[in-house]
């Protein structure tokens, strides 16, 4: 079961999904947790440059970053697991890429989600959980304490509009594959949202 959490920045991602794997693992199943970019040492590297390097890159060449990072991580960590037959939860996937390099970098949405099915050989999740948030909201919620990622701090409020309008349109466009939650709710009721569409996958 290949399960992805996608939205912007401080949407709770990383608390819903410690919280599932959780729940999964007290009902005896291997849950391997991963992320992207970086779920890889070559995707480490590649997370380096695509959010710490200074100064421009082009939006092409961020795309096929992203694609590189995960056509790796895809072929030597998520297709093993699942091969196993574990569950495999991963903060982002193709979804971002669309969200990201499509939308927010205005290349074609539907170029960058065919680079990314060539990238993992049309791998696409079982469930995508879309914790929608107004960006205002998600960027008071990042402590201080968190890495600032450098590149996006010029990032203007207009880019992370249009990432969480292409996310939106992108669930709208396949219903049957997305859960869609509002993550201004209590995060318990969020996640007793996402545990009764697992459940439902794994019965
Ligand atoms: O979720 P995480 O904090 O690891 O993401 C790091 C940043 O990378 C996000 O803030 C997002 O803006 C950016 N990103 C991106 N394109 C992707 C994935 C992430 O621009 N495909």
């Amino acid at each position: 079961l290949f399960l992805t959490l996608e939205g912007g920045d401080g949407s709770g991602k990383s608390t819903q999904m410690g919280a599932l794997t959780a729940w999964l693992e007290q009902q005896g199943r291997t849950v391997v947790q991963s992320r992207e970019p970086g779920g890889t040492d070559l995707g480490l590297e590649l997370r380096e440059i695509v959010l710490h390097r200074r100064g421009f890159i082009a939006p092409r060449a961020e795309a096929l970053l992203y694609a590189a990072d995960r056509a790796h991580h895809i072929a030597t960590v998520v297709r093993p697991a699942l091969e196993r037959g574990d569950v495999v939860i991963q903060d982002r996937y193709l979804d971002s890429s669309v969200a990201y390099q499509g939308a927010g970098r205005v290349l074609k949405a539907r170029e960058v989600r065919d680079l990314s099915l060539w990238a993992t050989e049309g791998l696409l999740p079982d469930l995508t959980v879309l914790l929608d948030l107004d960006p205002a909201v998600g960027r008071e919620r990042l402590t201080e304490s968190r890495t600032r990622y450098d590149r996006l701090e010029a990032e203007e409020a207009d880019f992370h509009e249009r990432v969480r309008a292409a996310y939106l349109a992108l669930a709208e466009a396949e219903p049957e594959r997305f859960l869609v939650l509002n993550a201004t709710r209590p995060v318990e009721e969020l996640q007793q949202s996402i545990r009764d569409r697992v459940s439902h996958l794994l019965a």
